[in-house]
């Protein structure tokens, strides 16, 4: 509507269409900022005239209030992400309000210099949290489902402590060597294909591709019980690929037998 009634508003905006604002991901976001831009806005309709029953608005509300904790977490200027809400009739307040940002956001001058940050240390510190978005999602999937009707409470939704906790307390899921039995199950049953796995192969969790479920620890077999939750610690290094190799004890037995 701002463009067809040709308001002007802040040069330095590029727009990126998507059908509902609940689409934004976390992701996104972490990849604009990690891509160098200074300020993300996020406009969706307004909440609860949302035209599905999904309330898209209602979730990309709750993310980039997760968003702007995690910011404030990694040393950045959570005024760098505003989400706001309005009808596509508004041309007006879209104009208005993505120039009072603009202006915000080059006031805050530029990513990171802004804050004090050193560039490589913001580089790696969002690289992190981006490996990490699937967990934190996961972690915080109730309160991403939320219904806030009150603005006074979005502050509260997500608390510095729990954030702090969030990535002090990071959960990883490691294969005891000593226990795995490679019955291949929760190669299975991982829905990011995980595990290295292979028959008579002592199974390996690429921590790299690792989404933090927690499947593998449910499936594993209670008698093998091969798989360890960490918290806040590192994980063991994994077995060399030559070591992986599981000597069945009857196969062993079987060979004795022949000789
Ligand atoms: S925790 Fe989930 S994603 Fe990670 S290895 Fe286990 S099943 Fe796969
Ligand atoms: S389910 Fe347990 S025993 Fe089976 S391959 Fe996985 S870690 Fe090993």
């Amino acid at each position: 509507m701002a463009g067809v009634s040709r308001l002007q508003y802040t040069t330095e905006a590029r727009l990126i269409r998507v059908m509902c604002s609940g689409r934004v991901d976390l992701e996104f976001v972490l990849r604009a900022f990690s891509n160098g831009m200074d300020g993300v806005f996020i406009g969706g309709c307004r909440l609860n005239e949302c035209n599905y029953i999904t309330h898209g608005n209602y979730d990309a509300l709750n993310m980039a209030l997760l968003c702007r904790k995690i910011m404030e977490h990694i040393g950045l200027n959570p005024e760098r992400l505003r989400i706001e809400f309005m009808s596509s009739a508004e041309g007006i307040v879209f104009a208005e309000v993505m120039s009072k940002f603009g202006s915000k956001v080059k006031e805050l001058g530029p990513l990171g210099k802004g804050e004090g940050i050193d560039q490589n240390e913001l580089k790696s510190k969002l690289a992190e949290i981006r490996k990490l978005v699937p967990y934190i999602k996961l972690v915080n999937r109730e309160k991403l489902a939320s219904r806030l009707k009150n603005p006074e409470e979005y502050d509260k939704l997500f608390t510095k402590d729990e954030i702090d906790k969030l990535f002090s307390e990071i959960i990883s899921y490691y294969i005891d060597p000593e226990k795995c039995q490679a019955c291949m199950t929760c190669a299975k049953r991982c829905p990011v294909e995980a595990i290295l796995s292979a028959k008579n192969q002592i199974h390996v969790i690429d921590q790299e591709k690792c989404i933090k479920c927690g499947t593998c620890l449910e499936v594993c077999p209670t008698k093998f019980s091969a798989v360890t939750k960490i918290i806040g610690e590192p994980v063991p290094p994994p077995l060399p690929e030559d070591k992986r190799t599981i000597v069945r004890k009857k196969k062993e037995k079987g060979e004795g037998d022949k000789e």
